[in-house]
């Protein structure tokens, strides 16, 4: 299934597509695409719903990000060797993680807005799983399980704020709008392979990042099964798994963002976002 949330900002409703391609309102089935709703049985329910008898999405409407607000957004750091060298960082022994604030979440072609004395803004490419059920301490072979889908994520960052202003790197990563998430939430079933989806970024048409997530140091079952023994992670939280080579602080000369750009985000099966960027204080 390819799920979804459409409408005005805080307002979202669930959708899903139905098996002609036409985007569904699931209003009567669901209140929302979030904690209480993303676990096995309740998308197998969703899954055996006659969705073609659902309301159709208005062409035009606003895309949210594909599930509710989630309570912990965990970013994975240096997953990606080639990622690791153009940041000039050794390549990690173990997984680092850091967590980016909720209140940076936005939809997939919102805009971004650059916070005030921002002048390193960054783009990052990466998959995001999404949790569908509880997962505490548990092993590499059960954590794919535990996912209820996969999105294309932006793991905005600022990187002066990130490096040069002191720790912690949740510092950089934080500004409203800097997690757009979307467009749709792809259950497993229809990605047979995590660790092998093309990804790709590009600014005003210039390709950036180029990868597949054959390329990352540790797999989404490891990150999953490490982040959970530390922290339990619970239906709606998002591991973002890092990010291929090509953001813009591994250019020379480097290329930061700037109000105007358009950034495209791809990943193979998982749909395509858009962000212009927009200056601080602008809506
Ligand atoms: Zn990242």
């Amino acid at each position: 299934m390819r799920l979804f949330r459409h409408g005005p900002v805080g307002r979202e409703k669930p959708g899903a597509f139905a098996p002609d391609g036409t985007m569904r309102d699931l209003s009567s089935l669901i209140a929302d695409l979030g904690e209480a709703t993303l676990g096995p049985t309740e998308l197998d329910r969703l899954r055996a719903a006659d969705l073609s008898a659902l309301p159709e999405v208005a062409a035009g409407t606003r895309l949210g990000p594909c599930v509710a607000r989630p309570g912990k957004l965990v970013c994975i750091g240096l997953n990606y060797v080639d990622h690791a060298e153009e940041a000039g960082m050794a390549k990690p022994q173990e997984p680092i993680f850091f967590l980016k604030a909720t209140s940076a979440y936005s939809g997939p072609n919102d805009p971004v807005r650059l916070p005030r004395g921002a002048e390193k803004g960054d783009w990052e490419v990466e998959l995001g799983g999404v949790i569908g059920s509880r997962a505490s301490d548990i092993e590499e072979a059960d954590a794919l399980s535990h996912v209820a889908g996969y999105c294309v994520f932006n793991d905005v960052s600022e990187r002066a704020f990130q490096i040069e202003r002191g720790g912690q790197w949740t510092k950089g990563k934080s500004a409203d709008t800097f997690a757009p998430t979307g467009p749709w939430l792809v259950t497993p079933d229809e990605v047979p392979d995590p660790q092998n989806l093309r990804l790709t970024l590009d600014v005003n048409g210039q390709r950036f990042q180029d990868g597949t997530t054959a390329s990352m140091i540790f797999p989404v079952s490891l990150l999953i099964a490490y982040v959970s023994q530390f922290m339990t992670l619970l239906p709606g939280d998002i591991v973002a798994t890092g990010t291929p080579a090509g953001v813009g602080m591994g250019q020379r000369p480097q290329r930061f963002l700037r109000p105007g750009d358009v950034m495209r985000l791809e990943i193979e099966g998982l749909g395509v976002q858009e962000q212009k960027v927009v200056a601080a204080g602008a809506a």
